[in-house]
């Protein structure tokens, strides 16, 4: 086992890490112009892959461990990494998290967000709803001082009062040149325990809530991840940089917010 310490940004590091963000911003937000009933998954992938490179940065997922495509697409039981194929389309009264990742000067942006697809049924609403104010919760526990574990309590001690399921297995991370560094960021846990919160760091907090059980599967294909009980799963992730003057949300989702005709608070 390889020891994986924390790697600490410096301010021109945040200068980097903002512009990477931005590009995902963007990109989300024209992706969602293109999320609506009966279009294909795979044409939603070309619009966020030609979006990111348009801006000069490389999709940090297409070929990270093999992974095949530019977004994560995931439709109602898949919880993350879904894999668009040729003959997904979206249908009426779907849900479809993306997740999308953006590599540029050497750092990474990555950030998701869960759409409706159309109507969706009045149970899968809220569950977006509490499932990106759980994220918020999150947030506001992602100060220096505190610690992971206060993260994670935030988060499930709101989604488990409506008896959601917090998926356990994926979590939340650290960022910066990798997608992944340390600390991981469950979205359980124990107030005061776990890694401390310190400036210089930039992580990504990512609840991954469902309507049934927390527990999952993974598809044949090495990624696509489910709920055992096939009800809908909702995701939502900001990426955030610690400094000793606050924490600073770097992701947005302002201008989803204009496409969509939402209120975002970041
Ligand atoms: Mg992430
Ligand atoms: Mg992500």
């Amino acid at each position: 086992m390889t020891f994986r310490r924390i790697k600490y940004k410096s301010e021109a590091d945040f200068v980097k890490l903002r512009e990477s963000a931005k590009v995902v911003a963007i990109t989300l937000a024209e992706v969602a112009k293109y999320v609506k009933p009966g279009v294909p998954l795979t044409y939603l992938d070309s619009i966020g892959e030609q979006c990111i490179r348009d801006h000069h940065a490389i999709p940090s997922f297409k070929g990270f461990e093999g992974y095949p495509a530019s977004l994560c697409l995931s439709v109602n039981d898949v919880v993350v990494h879904g894999i668009p194929k040729p003959n997904d389309v979206l249908r009426d009264g779907d849900i479809v998290s993306v997740d999308c990742g953006a590599l540029l000067n050497g750092f990474h942006g990555d950030f998701a967000y869960t759409f409706a697809v159309g109507e969706v049924k009045e149970e899968v609403r809220l569950l977006m709803e509490r499932t990106k104010e759980s994220l918020m919760l999150g947030i506001k526990a992602a100060v220096s001082g505190n610690t992971v574990g206060d993260i994670g309590h935030a988060v499930q001690s709101y989604c488990e009062q409506f008896n959601y399921g917090v998926v356990r297995e994926l979590c939340g991370h650290g960022i910066g040149r990798d997608m992944h560094e340390r600390p991981d960021i469950p979205n359980y846990g124990r107030p005061h325990t776990g890694d401390r919160l310190q400036p210089g760091m930039c992580i990504c907090i990512e609840p991954m809530i469902t309507l049934g059980t927390h527990k999952i599967y993974m598809e044949k294909d090495g990624w696509t991840i489910h709920t055992q009980d096939n009800k809908p799963a909702a995701h939502y992730e900001h990426q955030m940089i610690i400094t000793d003057k606050g924490t600073e949300v770097i992701s947005s989702y302002k201008l989803i917010g204009e496409v969509l005709g939402t209120q975002e608070l970041y």
